[in-house]
C-alpha cells in the first residue's frame, strides 16, 4: 500500500508526464494543489460551521458537497493531459461553489465573497502566458462579483443571523485568512519550483551529456575560482589527458564503439581522480584534470598510475576487444598564474608525450 507522503506526491504530480517543460509542470501541479486546498477548505469549513451547532451554518456548508465530488474531475483531465479544460475546470468548480453557498444559504455575512477576489488573482498563475485570454476574462469576471457582492451585500438564511457576535467575527477571519493562506501556498510552490529549474538548467549547461562530466565551460569556471584561491606555497597541477588513436576506435567500431569508449574511459577518471579534484570532458577525446592534493602521491606518481590504469583495463564493444591507451600532459605549478598560460603549458607538454610516441606523460614545472 503506498503510504500518505507518497499518494500525495502522486496526486500532486498527476499528468506531469505529459508536460514539456518545467514552466507547465509547475502550472499543472499547481492546479493539482488547487484541488486538495479546495477540498481542504470545503471539509474545515464544515466541521467549524458543524461546531457552531447552528444548523444552518452547517447545511451551507453541506450545500458545497457536490462541487466536492467533482473537484476530483481536474485531476483526471491534467492526467490525461487536458491542461486547458482542466484549469477551466477547476475555476468554473470553486466559482459555482461559491456562488451557490453565497446565493442559498450565507448571503455575505462570512465574507465568503472574498473568494472571487483570490479566483481573481490566480488564473494569472495558473494558465500559460500564450492563454491571456482566459485569465482576463476571468479576472473581469471575479472582479465584477466580489465588487457587485461587495457593495450591495446578499441576505443569508435568518437563522444565520443567530449566531454570537464572536463566533461570526471568527469565522470571517478564517474566510479570509484561507484566501490569503492559498496565495501564499502558491507563491511559495513557485518559487521553489522556479529554484529548482534553475539548479536543473545550470546542471545542464555545464555537464557533457555524453560523459556526464562537467564540460569545459564549466571546468574552465572552476578552474579559475582554484586559481583565484591559490596561496604562494601551494602546488597545483593540471593534466589534459588525449586519447591515443582514438580515431581508430571510431574507424574499426563505428561512432557507438567511439561513445562508449569515452564513456568506459570517463568512468576510469573518474575513480581515479575520486572526490580530490577537479575532472571535465574538455573536448572530443581530451580529459582535464586538476590535482589539488599533491601531498599524498606526486602529480606525476598519479599520472603515471593513470596511465597503467588505461591501458590495463580494455574496453569490449560486440565482442571486440580494444586496448585503450592515453598521453598526458602535465603541468605542476606553485603559487599564481594566469589559467591561459597553465593550460599551453600543459597541452605543450601534451604534444611532447605524443611526438615521443604516446601512452606517457610529460611534465612542465613552473614556478
Ligand atoms: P592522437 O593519438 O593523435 O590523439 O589521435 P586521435 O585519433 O586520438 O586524434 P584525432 O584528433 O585525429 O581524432 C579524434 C577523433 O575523435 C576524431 C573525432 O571524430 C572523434 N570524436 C570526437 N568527439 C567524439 C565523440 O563524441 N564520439 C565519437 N565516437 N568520436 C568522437
Ligand atoms: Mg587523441
Ligand atoms: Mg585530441
Amino acid at each position: 500500500m503506498p503510504s500518505l507522503s507518497s499518494l500525495f506526491l502522486k496526486l500532486l504530480t498527476l499528468g506531469c508526464q505529459h508536460c514539456s517543460s518545467k514552466t507547465l509542470e509547475r502550472k499543472v501541479i499547481q492546479v493539482n494543489l488547487g484541488v486538495m486546498v479546495s477540498a481542504a477548505t470545503i471539509l474545515i469549513f464544515d466541521v467549524l460551521f458543524y461546531l457552531t451547532g447552528n444548523w444552518t451554518v452547517f447545511y451551507s456548508g453541506l450545500i458545497q458537497t457536490p462541487f466536492l465530488l467533482l473537484l476530483p474531475l481536474v485531476w483526471w483531465l491534467n492526467h490525461s493531459g487536458r491542461f486547458f479544460l482542466a484549469r477551466w475546470a477547476i475555476f468554473i468548480i470553486v466559482m459555482s461553489d461559491t456562488a451557490v453557498t453565497l446565493f442559498l444559504a450565507q448571503g455575505t455575512i462570512f465574507l465568503i465573497h472574498y473568494y472571487f477576489l483570490l479566483f481573481a488573482i490566480i488564473p494569472a498563475a495558473f494558465f500559460e502566458i500564450a492563454q491571456w485570454r482566459s485569465s482576463v476574462l476571468l479576472f473581469i469576471a471575479n472582479l465584477s462579483l466580489y465588487c457587485f457582492f461587495q457593495i450591495n451585500g446578499w441576505p443569508s438564511l435568518p437563522e444565520i443571523y443567530e449566531l454570537q457576535a464572536q463566533q461570526l467575527n471568527l469565522l470571517r477571519v478564517i474566510m479570509v485568512g484561507s484566501s490569503v493562506f492559498t496565495i501564499i501556498l502558491l507563491l511559495l510552490i513557485s518559487e521553489r519550483y522556479s529554484e529548482l529549474n534553475e539548479i536543473y538548467l545550470e546542471r545542464l549547461a555545464n555537464t557533457d551529456p555524453l560523459t556526464s562530466l562537467n564540460n569545459r565551460r564549466h571546468f574552465i569556471d572552476n578552474f579559475q575560482q582554484i586559481l583565484l584561491k591559490q596561496l604562494d606555497q601551494q602546488q597545483l597541477a593540471l593534466a589534459i589527458i588525449d586519447i591515443d588513436h582514438f580515431k581508430r576506435i571510431n574507424d574499426t567500431g563505428g561512432h557507438d564503439a567511439g561513445d562508449e569508449a569515452l564513456k568506459h574511459v570517463s568512468h576510469l577518471l573518474k575513480e581515479h581522480i575520486g572526490d580530490s579534484g577537479l575532472l571535465a570532458r574538455v573536448g572530443g577525446e581530451e580529459f582535464a584534470m586538476v590535482y589539488i592534493d599533491t601531498e599524498s602521491a606526486t602529480p606525476i606518481n598519479r599520472a603515471n598510475t593513470l596511465l597503467l590504469k588505461l591501458e590495463n583495463s580494455p574496453f569490449y564493444y560486440a565482442d571486440q576487444k580494444y586496448k585503450i591507451t592515453a598521453s598526458i600532459g602535465l603541468c605542476i605549478f606553485t603559487g599564481q598564474h594566469n589559467l591561459d598560460h597553465v593550460i599551453k603549458e600543459a597541452d605543450d607538454a601534451l604534444y611532447s608525450a605524443k611526438r615521443r610516441g604516446r601512452n606517457r606523460q610529460e611534465t612542465r614545472n613552473i614556478a
